[in-house]
This record gives structure tokens, C-alpha cells and sequence, in this order.
């Protein structure tokens, strides 16, 4: 990584453009030359250029990884493990600073919410794990044998070995250390290819690895894109074990048929269709507040955040306006300006994806409460990828903007008459991953709850995270689950030994 952390500033064409290197086997490496532009969603600057891995890099990671794994990582104690986790925490939370400027610096989000949720969590990742390593139980079988004599049976964990985690831009550090934290802590040895679009406090991450005397190798991350780059090279590697990933639904089938080459095992997160139930007999401010939150947090950007809206009928009208208002307050603006609630989306390629929806929307005969377009921005902001945060009402179930994940600040609010309809249009989707219901009538909460198919039901809440709990997706957002110790499913191998008394 280059020496300056870009500031937090709107980049201006004086600001240092970085150079982001592979770190592989302990040194930060750029092999093939070859460099992609990373710019600012804020302002439109070039930031960063970004060292794109070839297959042999991919290849050296690979093989640090392997080396790592059956040397010196493997000698460590748990205790000694664990203990060097807990100084990976301490050292990110020590340079905090350079992880929120590096973070917002990639993603344009709001320093309040980068501070708050982003570089605390991926501090906060590793910490939980080797926790959870240090504190689970295992388990022995008494068994009969007609001798009398009997056998004991118990299970014992070992890691799976090299994981190749492949990682999204929307919460980079977060969801990136939410799989190298529980890799590590179960004994493995990994290779993340973060996001081309958020490549950086992946990189940084190495700098901490070595800071904290974590074995060289242990920790590799390569740059690149999906296709014929660094991901595809990474999850066809035959060196690698097992592959998590964070991304799209399509994307994931791609890596599922990768990793069908070896019989290999995957963890799979993707993407959400997610409704919010709003019932007529719930605190509707409450409901408001949490709508916005999961609606436009991250501009949209959150795998949980809602994109379906119903609303018992007798409070539809009113729930529509709070909405509006609320949505036509947020501030959209610099990440630094402590009045931001809103910052831009993460790319231009991804800008034209969620502005094709607003345009399909009104194709498809919604009505446009809010929102809908591009706001004017002031100079130094205008070269960003601002998009309005955008509420529709009006449009059928089946309706494209209904159906598909969009991933950008932008909700359809629909009325329901009764709960068995709101649960069966809840569930009229391909996806399965978040919901949250608005009720004070607990045997209702739990009854909806119930019969929602998502992996993740919310009451009277959104996005209120306790790491313990499982987490993942139902349907096509998911296969698997992680969180607590649910990780140690994908991240180790359990082995059944068997004793004849
Ligand atoms: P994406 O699928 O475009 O990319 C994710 C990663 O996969 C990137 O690192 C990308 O380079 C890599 N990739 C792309 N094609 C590949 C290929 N053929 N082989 C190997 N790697 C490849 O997703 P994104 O746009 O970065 O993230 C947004 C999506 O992620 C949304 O769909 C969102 O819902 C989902 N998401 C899900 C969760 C969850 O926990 N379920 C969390 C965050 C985001």
C-alpha cells in the first residue's frame, strides 16, 4: 500500500493517487504490471491505481497459503492463535483513522456510518471468533459394543484448509473479515479477492497482519475483477479448499460450478428482494424510522436493506407521506459533513443499473412519490454518482422493479388488507434473505414471523446485528449459514474418532 491514506476530504485532482498492491506471503507485491483505475463515487477522481493479479499471482497466493497452513500457523496453540487475533482487533481499532479514510475514501459513504458500523464491526469480527473457537464444546458418544465393554465416540475440529473468500463493495472491511475472522480463528490459512470497486482496506488489512506477527502467508489478498481475472483464476485454483462468497445471486451460481471441480464447499451469500410488513397496529414512528434506515442506509447498498414496503391499508396514505418526508430530508452529501445521511453510489456501471430501474418504474406505470432521478450537486460533488432516493407506489407484484434486486436508495410501498395476503406477496419472490415486521401484537409477531421464508426475520427492528445468531439466506440468497458457531460448519472439518474400550 502507498505510503498516503487518501483523507476523507472530497478527493480533488491534487490529492495522491495510491498505489494498491497484492499482498502475498507477507509483502505487497504488483508482479504483472498491470494496474486498473479506482475512482472516487464522491467527486468522479481518480484515487487509487490498483495492481490487477495475474494467474501466477493468484497461483504464489495460493501456494503462501498452503505453505502457511501446514507451517507455522498450524504449530501455534489455540491460545497463541486466539491471542493474535484479538492484536489483529487491537491493531485495526489503533488505526482506525486510516481504515475509515481508506473505507470511505473507496465506497463515498458517510463518515457516521463508516465510524459506527463498518471499521468497529471489522475490528470487532476477529475478536468475536476466536471467542467462539476458544469457548465451544465438543462432544463424546458412549457407545455399547456387545463385549460389553463399550466405545467412545467424540468429534474433533480441524480446519479446511486454504479459503478463497471473495468478497463485495458494500461493506468491504465488514463482510471481508466476517469470513478471514472465523477462517483464521478455525486454523485457516486464506486468499480474499475483495471487490474491484473496494480494494483497499483489504490491502491495508496486511499491514496490521504483519504488524501483529501473524506468520507471512496466513494472509493474502489479490485484486482483479470476476471473469478471466483474479476471482476466476482464485476459485478454479485446484489449491483452494473451500470458497465464500458475498455477492450476487448470479455471480454465485458462476462460483458454485467452480467450485463443483474438486467437490469443493462453498458458503454463499447473495442477494435480497427484502419486504418490510407494516401493520396497522404498530408504532408507526418507529416503523418510519427503521423504514428509512433500511431503505436508503448505505444508499440503498445493504444485502438486508427493504425494497418491498406493505402497509395495512388503514394507515397506508400516512405511512406513504412520513416516508416521503423523511426520504425528501435526507441530506445527500460530502462523507465528512456531519449533516450527510446519504452518499452516492459506488460506481458509475452502477449508477446506470439502478438509474435503468427508476426509468423501467415509470414504464411500468408506477407513480413517483419522491425522488426518481439525479439530484443537482454542488461543484467538486457533481462528478459523483449521486442518485435520488426514490419511493414508488402503484405498480403490480409482478412489476420488474418488484421482483428484481435493484441494490440502490429506492423502495415500491404497496396496501394489504390482511395478514395471510401481506405473507404470501412477502414471500412471492425468488430471494429469501431479510424481512422486517412493524407490529405491537406479539402473537402476530410471532406468527409472521413464523411463516416468513428468509433467513433473517427483524421485529420491530432492522439490521440489529448479535454476531452469535445465524446469518444467511434462504432460497437464492444463500446456502449455508455463519455467525458464532455456525461458522465452524463451513470453516472446519469435523472428525468423528471412535474408541474401542
Ligand atoms: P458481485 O457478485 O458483482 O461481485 C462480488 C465479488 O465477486 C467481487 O469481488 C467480484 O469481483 C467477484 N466476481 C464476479 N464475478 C466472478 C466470477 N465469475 N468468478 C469469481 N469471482 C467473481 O456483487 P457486488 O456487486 O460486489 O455486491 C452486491 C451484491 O452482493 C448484491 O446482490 C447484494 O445483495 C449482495 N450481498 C449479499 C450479502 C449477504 O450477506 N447475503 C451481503 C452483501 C452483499
Amino acid at each position: 500500500v502507498a505510503s498516503s491514506v487518501p483523507t476523507a476530504e472530497i478527493p480533488s485532482i491534487e490529492t495522491p493517487v495510491r498505489d494498491v498492491l497484492n499482498f502475498i506471503d507477507g509483502a505487497y507485491v504488483s508482479a504483472s504490471g498491470r494496474f486498473f483505475d479506482k475512482r472516487s463515487p464522491v467527486s468522479g477522481a481518480l484515487i487509487a491505481r490498483v495492481a490487477e493479479a495475474s494467474r501466477d499471482e493468484v497461483d504464489a497466493a495460493v501456494k503462501a497459503a498452503r505453505a502457511a497452513l501446514h507451517g507455522p500457523w498450524a504449530s501455534l496453540t489455540l491460545p497463541e492463535r486466539t491471542d493474535l487475533l484479538y492484536g489483529v482487533a487491537d491493531e485495526i481499532n489503533r488505526r482506525f483513522d486510516d481504515f475509515l479514510e481508506a473505507e470511505v475514501a473507496d465506497t463515498g459513504k458517510p463518515l457516521s456510518l463508516a465510524s459506527h458500523i463498518d471499521i468497529p464491526r471489522g475490528a470487532a469480527n476477529f475478536k468475536i471468533f476466536a471467542d467462539v473457537v476458544k469457548n465451544v464444546p465438543g462432544e463424546v458418544f458412549e457407545t455399547p459394543t456387545p463385549d460389553g465393554q463399550g466405545a467412545l465416540n467424540y468429534a474433533v475440529r480441524a480446519p479446511v484448509g486454504v479459503v478463497a473468500a471473495i468478497c463485495p463493495w458494500n461493506l468491504p472491511l465488514l463482510l471481508m473479515t466476517w469470513k478471514v475472522g472465523p477462517a483464521l480463528a478455525c486454523g485457516n490459512t486464506v486468499v480474499v479477492k475483495p471487490s474491484e470497486e473496494t480494494p483497499q482496506t483489504a490491502a491495508l488489512l496486511g499491514e496490521v497482519m504483519n504488524a501483529v506477527g501473524i506468520p507471512k502467508g496466513v494472509y493474502n489478498v489479490v485484486h482483479g475483477f470476476g471473469p478471466d481475472s483474479a476471482g476466476e483464476f482464485l476459485t478454479k485454483h485446484p489449491g483452494v479448499d473451500a470458497i465464500t462468497f458475498t455477492g450476487e445471486t448470479r455471480t454465485g451460481a458462476v462460483i458454485m460450478k467452480a467450485a463443483a471441480d474438486g467437490a469443493r464447499p462453498v458458503s454463499l451469500e447473495m442477494g435480497g428482494k427484502n419486504p418490510a410488513l407494516v401493520f396497522a397496529d404498530c408504532d408507526f414512528d418507529k416503523a418510519i424510522e427503521g423504514t428509512l434506515r433500511s431503505c436508503f442506509a448505505n444508499c440503498g447498498q445493504v444485502c438486508l436493506g427493504t425494497e418491498r414496503v406493505y402497509v395495512e391499508r388503514p394507515i397506508f396514505e400516512a405511512f406513504v407521506d412520513a416516508l416521503k418526508k423523511g426520504a425528501e430530508a435526507m441530506k445527500l452529501g460530502a462523507p465528512d459533513d456531519p449533516e450527510t445521511g446519504m452518499g452516492p453510489l459506488i460506481s458509475e456501471e452502477h449508477r446506470g443499473k439502478v438509474l435503468s430501474y427508476y426509468r423501467k418504474a415509470v414504464e411500468e406505470g408506477a407513480t413517483v412519490v419522491t425522488g426518481g432521478g439525479v439530484p443537482d450537486m454542488p461543484a467538486g460533488l457533481a462528478g459523483g454518482t449521486w442518485v435520488q432516493p426514490t419511493i414508488w407506489t402503484g405498480l403490480p407484484d409482478d412489476a420488474a422493479t418488484v421482483t428484481e434486486e435493484i441494490f440502490g436508495p429506492c423502495c415500491h410501498i404497496a396496501p394489504f388488507d390482511d395478514e395471510a395476503e401481506a405473507i404470501a406477496r412477502a414471500n412471492a419472490t425468488g430471494y429469501g434473505l431479510a424481512a422486517s415486521v412493524w407490529t405491537t401484537n406479539l402473537t402476530r409477531a410471532h406468527r409472521v414471523a413464523g411463516r416468513i421464508e428468509a433467513g433473517i426475520v427483524w421485529v420491530n427492528s432492522w439490521f440489529l446485528r448479535d454476531l452469535r445468531t445465524p446469518f444467511g439466506g434462504a432460497k437464492q440468497s444463500g446456502i449455508g449459514r455463519e455467525g458464532g458457531t455456525y461458522s465452524l460448519e463451513f470453516y472446519t472439518e469435523l472428525k468423528n474418532v471412535c474408541i474401542k474400550l
